[in-house]
């Protein structure tokens, strides 16, 4: 990239027209959002820049943005100035797009695609309950509609009389059951020439407490990428440290939820580790099998070995000599082997065994970076919250061993990836 001028203005203004041609949005709130409009009205490039996200994001441009109201219509739809134009991205990615590892990535621009997947971001704070939430036990403004609802609340005595009797006695629990779940969203974006990928969130609350979880889901797409060594950062906010409590999270990750978080991801990580063929290892098996056939003649040379053996390479050994010897030159399992029964008590004693105590385990995530955004500034004196959020990070991977390395991002930072 060729910089043109001294002056960063300019340099802003022509990167912004000329080289940035799409916006990937994860939500329609103000701070995500707020830069993109502004700019929108500066000197145009080329062509229309190109505003992508879920449809439920677009339809908040259009309702709530571009509405004539808050800015004019830039966007290209309803007769506007054609400034801006709209990309409703497939949840999940585009089936019919793409092949091999980049099958449903979308190509947002030169070399780049995308794979969308929505997450959960906190749920509305209106004051009619959520089905099988803490809404309840909400904050201020919650608690106080709450109890001007009942009949012996008054604004302002909610916090000595407790918000979730006060709730429980209010009309409005009756009224209506409802999910209202806000959606944001993450992307997997892909450099198609090396295969090599991030996965970018915007602002997502724990599976833990979330009334629609669905960060799993993302893990268990990452979880092969991350095995084959192709997805090298995930970038993902943790808006507080731990001392926020999680009825004021609002949707979004504290260190101790990152962590949570990252766990899950390493347990479909081991998981699709163990499901990757493994030359080294299908070796490893053939050997050991070939070993508990050869010992097999004292039968206690199999016994006596404590290490731990998959039934399908112990069985040999109980049948003896004579009917292995078949099995050994094939190469492969004998088709009595291969029965149901025999697969299901291999699938039995191996999702037996503690799956954290497996060495293999530790360090599941190694090679990863996790890259911290979204750090809220408490804007008082005293540590930074970015500070605080990184250490408490380091502190709770000394136990949970992820292998992963976790940065705190700052603005301006580059990461080469
Ligand atoms: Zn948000
Ligand atoms: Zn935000």
């Amino acid at each position: 990239m060729e910089i043109h001028s001294a002056s960063a203005a300019t340099n802003a203004g022509s990167v912004t027209r000329h080289l940035i041609d799409t916006f990937l949005i994860t939500h329609p709130h103000l701070d995500h959002i707020s830069g993109f409009i502004i700019n929108t009205a500066g000197p145009p490039g080329a062509r229309p820049k190109r505003l992508a996200g879920l449809p439920s994001t677009i339809s908040a441009f259009k309702q709530h943005i571009f509405n004539n109201v808050i800015w004019p219509n830039l966007s290209d739809e309803n007769n506007g100035a054609g400034l801006v134009t709209y990309m409703r991205l497939v949840e999940g990615g585009s089936p019919a797009l793409g092949e091999g590892d980049g099958k449903g990535y979308l190509e947002i621009s030169d070399g780049l695609g995308v794979k969308l997947f929505s997450v959960s971001h906190g749920h509305c704070i209106e004051r009619h309950p959520h089905r099988g939430s803490s809404a309840s036990s909400r904050y201020g403004s919650f608690d106080i509609s709450a109890a001007a609802a009942s009949p012996r609340g008054a604004p302002g005595s909610t916090a000595a009389s407790g918000p979730p009797s006060l709730f429980r006695s209010s009309a409005a629990s009756q009224e209506k059951e409802s999910i209202c779940v806000y959606d944001s969203s993450a992307y997997f974006i892909r450099d198609n020439a090396t295969g090599r990928e991030v996965l970018m969130f915007g602002d997502v609350e724990p599976d833990s407490v979330s009334l629609s979880p669905r960060n799993l889901g993302i893990w268990q797409a990452a979880a092969p990428r991350i095995a084959n060594g192709n997805l090298a950062a995930i970038f993902i906010e943790c808006s507080y440290d731990n001392s926020q409590t999680d009825d004021r999270l609002f949707g979004h990750l504290t260190p101790r939820y990152v962590i949570q978080e990252m766990e899950a991801l390493a347990t479909t990580v081991e998981i699709a580790r163990q499901a990757l063929p493994n030359l080294e290892s299908t070796k490893k098996r053939k050997r050991e099998a070939r070993e508990a056939s050869n010992g097999a003649n004292g039968a206690g040379a199999a016994q006596g070995d404590d290490r731990p053996v998959s039934p399908k390479s112990t069985r040999p050994a109980k049948k003896g000599p004579s009917s292995t010897s078949g099995a050994e030159h094939s190469g492969i399992d004998t088709p009595h082997l291969a029965t149901p029964t025999e697969e299901m008590s291999l699938d039995f004693e191996v999702s037996a065994a503690p799956i954290v105590q497996d060495p293999q385990f530790t360090n599941a995530l190694r090679g990863l970076k996790v890259v911290i955004i979204h750090v809220k500034e408490k804007l008082v004196d005293g540590d930074a919250p970015r500070d605080t959020i990184l250490a408490q990070l380091q502190e709770a991977e000394k136990e949970a061993q992820l292998g992963c390395e976790f940065i705190v991002s700052s603005s301006g930072q580059s990461f080469l990836l």
